[in-house]
């Protein structure tokens, strides 16, 4: 989906000088969570180094808007620990791979494969958010978060084990200043009276009390000369808060070195390296084939990139013709609602409506020729000698069956958030961030949105830029009935409080909530290029 450009001409360096210190090596993941602070060192493909980072991102993308909504602890857990396993980073624990046999044996090297994937995935995108401080923020806040959701749902020995590999400078009381402390202690750290003796068994260590400012907060520990006493069953709060305190350290650090990249233009691999990062800047400049990645990904929060590889829809049993459409609207998101409207009252569509418009219909299961159809009626002021020649190829071509033959994907989200913004005249894009505030309430109202306090919380969340929220917590109200059931039944596939990231996406959940049954979301299924709707054809 990027287009790879070969590589600049790379400025001759020394390379025994520039590398320098640097141990490039495999390197083994004994433990499931990880502190990240060893960088990698071997080397990975160009696709991987995308596509690993694209995947994480999804989850962070996902944690940012779960915060944003206000969800709950156990919501948010609920969500992300589904998406992690879902496909985009599953991390499994130690003792589901056992060892020795040879079947335990692969199921060792998947485990290894898993944890190198995080691994990458967490310093490419340390080096996509270390160039400003919004980003820097955003990054510390959900990776802190990502971190908490996996320790928690770690298992307790290999937790333990991650730990003491760590080795922290925590100091533990001593019997002897446990026992002159007691009352202290219990009475510092709000120990029930019935907990009082488990608590002061299990142990107390000393740290700085800025590493548990949290613990400080909820007066959980005994704070005296700068000390602060943590009890044992707080450990979480000050592995959690170390992991902070390093990522924004090596962050700040990113600043001025980030990371070392070594491009290899033939074999399309890469080397990477975290160390000496000063000196990897000048050449990551060079390289034109890394800096499209990496601004790529830093616009990731914008709205996270939607994997492809995951969604196409089929609506079974529905014939999609051209004469439908006007039906589906109903389940259409803002911006296509807009973009067909528009179609309906001005009978034509500037070149990027119809660009985002017509591989939107293609993504739903539109043929191509019955998106000629839908076109070619819907372009009514004009004869058919001039749409044969002004519109005819554009509509084929977004099918792949002109010019290049590319098969294009419909646009996401981010595509539509941060490509082509519309100018005056035009209504492609996302009306959440095109349309001024009080016509979008208007159409919102066309929606069935009248609630007052769903319109103000997204006009904040329009005010945050957050896009993709609104639609998200339009989609949620307009289909709230729907999602109440879908949950009281044990749940839809599609989920019921992920974000929305596809138009497409959009569609599919939306026409599966209001006709249950009726859509089957498949792997790589598009429309057909010709023909019937009811064939498939890889996405690309
Ligand atoms: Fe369309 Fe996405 Fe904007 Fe919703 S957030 S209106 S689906 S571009």
């Amino acid at each position: 989906m990027y287009r790879q450009e070969p590589a600049k001409r790379v400025r001759a360096i020394d390379s025994k000088k520039h590398w320098a210190g640097v141990d490039f090596k495999q390197l083994f993941y004994p433990h499931r969570l990880n502190f990240y602070n060893t960088p990698p060192t071997t080397e990975i493909t160009l696709d991987e180094f995308e596509q690993w980072a694209i995947d994480r991102l999804r989850i962070l993308g996902e944690i940012e808007s779960c915060l944003y909504r206000n969800m709950t602890a156990a919501e948010l857990q609920d969500v992300i620990i589904k998406k992690l396993q879902k496909d985009l980073l599953p991390l499994g624990a130690n003792s589901a791979a056992g060892g020795g046999s040879k079947f335990q044996d692969s199921k060792i090297a998947k485990q290894q494969d898993e944890r190198r994937k995080d691994h990458y995935s967490h310093y490419t995108l340390r080096l996509a958010f270390a160039r400003s401080e919004d980003l820097r923020k955003r990054f510390l806040a959900t990776e802190t978060i990502l971190f908490k959701l996996r320790y928690n749902s770690d298992d307790t020995q290999e937790r333990q084990a991650f730990i003491e590999s760590l080795g922290f400078d925590w100091e533990f009381l001593s019997v002897e200043e446990k026992v002159a402390m007691r009352e202290d202690l219990l009475a510092g750290t709000g120990t029930k009276s019935n907990e009082a003796d488990a608590v002061f068994e299990a142990g107390f260590f000393r740290v700085d009390w800025e590493k548990v400012y949290d613990l400080v907060d909820q007066r959980k520990v005994l704070l005296r000369g700068g000390k602060a006493y943590v009890p044992e069953s707080q450990q979480s709060s000050l592995v959690i808060a170390e992991f902070t305190a390093r990522l924004e350290k090596a962050l700040e650090a990113c600043l001025l070195p980030p990371q070392v990249f070594s491009s290899r233009r033939r074999n399309r691999s890469l080397t990477i390296s975290t160390q000496l990062t000063a000196r990897a800047l000048p050449r990551l400049d060079e390289d034109d084939r890394l800096i499209p990645i990496l601004n790529h990904l830093s616009r990731g929060f914008i709205a996270p990139e939607y994997n492809t590889s995951m969604t196409a829809t089929t609506l079974n049993g529905a014939s999609l013709t051209a004469a439908v459409i006007d039906d589906l609207v109903q389940y259409f998101p803002m911006c296509m609602r807009q973009l067909h409207t528009t179609l309906r009252r001005e009978k034509h569509l500037l070149h990027n409506g119809r660009l985002q418009y017509n591989l939107f219909l293609k993504g739903i299961g539109l043929s191509v020729d019955e998106a000629l159809i839908f076109w070619r009626k819907s372009f009514s002021r004009i004869d058919d000698d001039e749409f044969q020649k002004k519109y005819r190829y554009n509509v084929r071509h977004g099918y792949g069956l002109e010019g290049t033959r590319r098969n294009y994907k419909p646009m996401s989200c981010q595509q539509i958030l941060t490509d082509r913004r519309p100018a005056a005249n035009q209504v492609h894009g996302c009306p959440y961030r095109e349309v001024a505030i009080d016509n979008l309430v208007v159409g919102l109202g066309t929606m069935g949105v009248s609630d007052r306090d769903v319109i103000r919380h997204v006009r904040e969340d329009i005010e945050a830029k957050k896009y993709h929220v609104a639609c998200s917590r339009v989609f949620e109200h307009t289909h709230a009935k729907e999602l109440k059931r879908e949950k009281e039944a044990g749940g839809w596939s599609g989920g019921l409080t992920e974000n929305i990231i596809h138009p497409n996406e959009y569609f599919t959940r939306s026409f599966g909530l209001k006709n249950p049954g009726s859509v089957e979301a498949t792997n790589a299924i598009a429309p057909p290029a010709s023909g019937g709707s009811g064939q498939s054809m890889e996405m690309d």
